[in-house]
């Protein structure tokens, strides 16, 4: 299992990118700057895009990318997440105002988009992907992700203190990676309580649900508190956690 970054940061500002992950080369966790760092040769083999919520940051690339890919395509690029997350799409974004609907438009030979609304788990290109609910302002979901080895990694995508996502990795046997978000400094921690993310302080809580856990992989920091969050992340002291970086590959 193969994933690369292609953005890991919680805002937009020179060098920083909103969530994006491929999974080896047909599959996108999240689409929040999947247009602006794959080349347009890599956006052609794009056949599925996970998304765990509604979102801007985290939704804002696949516009461009369905653009981009409108003459290419001989079959729609599936959108798949929850019910819920998919009609947020449709209704506000996709929706002939703020951008063509592009699962009614065609290049003569497919529509360019379709959604596969999903409320459990899906198999597709040798893994099951399971969708479990999180806690967000919006609806949400994050992901378990697993081959057929059995080999796993979840990733939360947005939320603030939660627990189903826990449970699961708790049933995992061989779980590699949890990919997931700090956004606020300490200081701010009404502010991260009231939009559903974590700061280092509620993410240090969440930890303590894990009965073990394999190395945490943290995203989402605001840039304009990188700095702050980098030496409050590290005074937690908690073993196995790295920021991610921008444009890593990782295997498991
Ligand atoms: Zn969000
Ligand atoms: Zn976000």
């Amino acid at each position: 299992m193969k994933i690369r970054i292609l953005g890991g940061d919680g805002g937009v500002a020179p060098g920083c990118h909103t969530p994006s992950f491929l999974l080896d080369k047909k599959i996108l966790i999240d689409a929040g700057s999947a247009a602006a760092n794959l080349s347009l040769e890599d956006q052609k083999e794009i056949d599925y895009i996970f998304i765990s919520h509604s979102h801007l940051d985290h939704v804002k690339d696949i516009c461009f990318l369905v653009d981009n890919m409108f003459t290419f395509r001989k079959k729609p690029i599936e959108l798949i997440s929850s019910p819920e997350v998919l009609e947020s799409l449709k209704q506000h974004i996709f929706n002939d105002k703020i951008w063509p609907d592009f699962s009614a438009l065609s290049n003569g030979r497919s529509p360019i988009l379709s959604y596969r609304p999903v409320t459990d788990s899906v198999e597709l290109e040798g893994y099951q992907i399971q969708l479990v609910p999180v806690s967000h302002t919006v609806p949400a979901v994050g992901f378990l992700i697993k081959d057929q080895a059995g080999v796993s990694i979840i990733v939360t995508g947005d939320t603030g203190p939660t627990e189903e996502i826990w449970t699961v990795a708790n049933r995992e046997k061989k779980l590699k990676a949890i990919f997931t978000e700090i956004a606020f400094p300490n200081h701010l921690q009404s502010v991260a309580d009231a939009a559903c993310h974590y700061t280092p302080r509620s993410f240090s809580k969440e930890v303590l649900k894990l009965a073990k856990y394999p190395p945490f992989y943290i995203y989402h920091l605001k840039p304009e508190f990188r700095k702050e969050l980098g030496r409050e992340i590290k005074a937690l002291k908690i073993p196995k956690l790295k920021l991610l970086k921008l444009n890593q590959r990782y295997t498991f």
